[in-house]
């Protein structure tokens, strides 16, 4: 199959040829032609997958005709970044139809976003909070609204955003098609889409699954030596750049700070960064000028960046879910990519989580004996980072944990086999 068979009009297979792509992926050579037909979609596709172009293209093919500088399509999104990217997304394929989106998420002023829809657009690509706030400023309309799309549905659950989706939805026409794409079917989006879709369509893609084209390599590592492996793999890896995940805020700056003074590429994405930083860093990350981003969950939802060579979990996620979002940023759109995985002695359940989801073990490597300088520096490191943060008389408890965790690195294993084997 190929684009062809679409029959999309010839400005937006310009599109298509500009974003480099020539055969579909299966969520779009499943998802467009009912997409085309007017039909509602529930498609259940994790990212990395195409999906973006899965609704972009047979929108914008939906678009060319009626009115314009009317808001015909609005697309709700979970985070700034991923309403960021479809914005880019419709940009690229969109070129050369002459339709204008805009994109609106809080955190900045509302100035430009109030001029552009006042100039008018035909599409929308909003978080709900903003959206809202606008909607109650009179600032745009949703009475013209032909088609809405709701990105990673199970996001929007996650962060609480039900609620305002559901008095967003309360805005817009009856008549309207309707498109929910998720990763994920808890009970709460089942409901969700039973509401918002009519006869859908499923289209379903490896629902669930990680990636295929993906490595997963688990070392198990005293946490007081994972800063030491993290840059240990830098060095020895050929990366072309490298996602690296932690549980904190705190966490995802301090070790980006940590790896810049070590002499790496490396900036942080986390919830603390305004704006403007958050920005910068994911574009820096783009462009090369950072090799190594390091993120916190919910910075890094949706974020697409091609070529992301190792996606690296600093720490074992909250869920097995989670890591299927971690490590669908590589290998995406049929790229291999690598899963590196830093599990402490707790681990151990979520590990099994996380293999049974992906169907097979990870593979085990074995972590490295670390010279006594890097011990050192990681020490001194952690020294100089308990010293920002901690009342002086908590810095020598703290790293007297360390030296205990460290002593235990190499005596656990929760009950997995040691290989240097992928
Ligand atoms: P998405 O799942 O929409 O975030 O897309 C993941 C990545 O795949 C993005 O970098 C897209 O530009 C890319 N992509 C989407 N469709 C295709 C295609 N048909 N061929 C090659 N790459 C694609």
């Amino acid at each position: 199959m190929s684009f062809k068979d679409f029959q999309f009009h010839p400005t937006i297979n310009a599109g298509i040829v500009a974003c480099g792509y020539t055969t579909p992926t299966p969520i779009q050579m499943n998802g467009i032609p009912p997409i085309l037909a007017g039909r509602d979609i529930l498609g259940l596709a994790q990212t990395g997958t195409g999906k973006t172009a899965a609704f972009v293209l047979p929108l914008l093919q939906r678009l060319l005709d009626g009115p314009r500088k009317k808001v015909r399509a609005l697309i709700v999104a979970p985070t700034r970044e991923l309403a960021e990217q479809i914005h880019e997304n419709i940009g690229m394929m969109g070129k050369e139809t002459g339709l204008r989106s805009v994109v609106i998420y809080g955190g900045v002023g509302k100035g430009l976003q109030v001029k552009t829809l006042r100039a008018g657009v035909e599409i929308v690509v909003a978080c709900p909070g903003r959206l809202l706030d606008l909607l109650n400023d009179k600032a745009l309309s949703l009475n013209t609204v032909e088609v809405l799309v709701l990105d990673e549905a199970d996001h929007m659950f996650d962060k609480g955003f039900l609620p305002d989706i559901r008095r967003i939805i309360r805005l817009l026409p009856v008549k309207r098609q309707s498109l929910v794409f998720s990763a994920t079917m808890p009970a709460e989006i089942r409901h969700l889409a039973e509401e918002i879709l009519r006869n859908p369509a499923t289209v379903q893609i490896a629902h669930n699954q990680p990636v295929a084209a993906i490595s997963h390599v688990l070392f198990q590592v005293a946490t007081a030596q994972k800063t030491s492996l993290l840059k240990r793999i830098i060095h020895e890896q050929e990366m072309t750049s490298a996602l690296v995940f932690t549980r904190t805020k705190h966490k995802a700056k301090s070790l980006a700070m940590h790896l810049e003074k070590a002499g790496f590429s490396a900036a942080s994405l986390q919830g603390n960064l305004s704006q403007q930083k958050r920005q910068q860093a994911l574009d820096g990350f783009r462009d090369g000028t950072y090799k190594i981003l390091v993120a916190t969950d919910i910075a890094a939802r949706g974020i697409d960046v091609l070529g992301i060579s190792h996606v690296i979990n600093y720490d074992v996620p909250d869920t097995a879910e989670t890591y299927t979002h971690r490590t669908g940023r590589t290998g995406r759109a049929e790229r291999s990519g690598q899963a590196l995985t830093f599990a402490g002695q707790d681990d151990g359940k979520m590990i099994a989580l996380i293999e049974r989801n992906l169907g097979r073990k990870m593979a085990r490597e074995t972590t490295p004996v670390f010279t006594a300088a890097e011990a050192q520096e990681h020490v001194e490191a952690k020294r100089e980072n308990n010293t920002r943060r901690l009342p002086a008389v908590k810095k020598a408890g703290t790293s007297g944990r360390n030296q205990k965790e460290r002593s235990r690195a190499s005596s656990f294993d929760f009950g997995m086999r040691k290989s240097g084997q992928r």
